[in-house]
C-alpha cells in the first residue's frame, strides 16, 4: 500500500513572532554568519542599534522597524504566499515520497500537515517538534523548494534518529550540541541523492561553518559524504558519522 504523505501549508508568519526571532539571533550568539546576513538584508535595522546596548530598547528598536516594513509588505507578503503555495503543491507529494525513500521510514500518521511560514527574517528558522518553518519572501521558487526540501527533511530525520538513538534528549537537536551540527550537516549530502534530483534539480549545500572545516587537512563533509556513499542502509550512514564527529567533537565544537 503506497503510504499517505504530509502536505504542506503557506502562511503569512505573524509579525511578533518574527521580531521574537531576529531579537533572539541578534541578541543570542549563534552563528555570526546567520547575523550578519540579517544585516546585510537589513542594513538600516544595523545603523539603528548600533550603539543600543540595553536589550529592552533593543527589542523594542526591531519590533518597531518590523512593524513599519509588514504594514508595507503585506500584500506582497499575500502574493508570496499564494504563489509559493500553488508551486510547491507540483512536487509535494513526490518530495515526500523520496525524503521516505531515503531516511528509509515511512511517515509518521500524525504528520499530515507542516506549517511554512513567509516571513521577512532572512533566516529560516525551523521548529522539527512543532513541525513549522519559515520560508524567505524574496526567494525565488527554486530557492523556496530548496529551503522546504532543506527543512523537511529535518522532520523525517528526527523521527528516524529517534528510532536509533531513543537515547537522545530533545534539547540534542538545538545547537551547541553535537546531534543538531549532524543534522545540519547532512541535508547537504542527502538531498544531491538522485531520489531528490530526478524530482527538483538543485545543489543542495550544508553551512559554509561546515563547508571550511577540515579534520586531518580534508573536508569534514567529504567524511559524511563517504559515508553515505559506502553505506549499508540508513542506520550504517548515521552510526557511522555519528562515531565520527563524536571523535572529533573538539574541532567541531569551535564553530
Ligand atoms: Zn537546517
Amino acid at each position: 500500500m503506497t503510504q499517505k504523505v504530509p502536505k504542506v501549508k503557506f502562511i503569512i508568519a505573524p509579525l511578533n513572532e518574527t521580531c521574537n526571532i531576529i531579537y533572539r539571533y541578534l541578541t543570542e550568539g549563534y552563528l555570526q554568519s546567520w547575523c550578519d546576513m540579517i544585516y546585510r538584508e537589513y542594513p538600516k535595522l544595523r545603523e539603528k542599534l548600533e550603539n543600543i546596548t540595553d536589550n529592552k530598547i533593543r527589542k523594542k528598536v526591531i519590533y518597531e522597524f518590523f512593524e513599519e516594513l509588514f504594514k508595507n509588505k503585506k500584500p506582497l507578503l499575500e502574493r508570496k504566499t499564494k504563489d509559493f503555495q500553488s508551486e510547491w503543491n507540483k512536487i509535494n507529494d513526490d518530495i515526500m515520497k523520496a525524503l521516505s525513500e531515503i531516511v528509509e521510514l515511512d511517515w509518521p500518521k500524525k504528520d499530515k500537515e507542516f506549517i511554512a511560514r513567509v516571513t521577512l527574517n532572512y533566516i529560516c528558522i525551523c521548529n522539527i517538534k512543532k513541525r513549522i518553518f519559515d520560508v524567505f519572501y524574496k526567494q525565488s521558487f527554486q530557492e523556496m523548494k530548496e529551503t522546504c526540501i532543506h527543512e523537511i527533511s529535518h522532520f523525517i530525520y528526527y523521527e528516524k534518529w529517534k528510532q536509533i538513538f531513543p537515547k537522545t534528549k530533545e534539547k540534542e537537536f538545538e545547537p551547541p550540541h553535537l546531534v543538531w551540527h549532524l543534522l545540519e550537516m547532512v541535508p547537504g549530502i542527502i538531498l544531491n541523492d538522485k531520489k531528490i534530483q530526478r524530482i527538483f534539480k538543485n545543489k543542495f549545500e550544508s553551512y559554509e561553518e561546515y563547508r571550511k572545516l577540515k579534520i586531518n587537512g580534508r573536508p569534514i563533509l567529504s567524511y559524511i559524504q563517504k559515508f553515505y556513499d559506502k553505506r549499508k542502509n540508513f542506520e550504517d550512514f548515521l552510526k557511522k558519522s555519528y562515531e565520527f564527529i563524536q571523535k572529533h567533537e573538539k574541532e567541531i565544537k569551535i564553530i
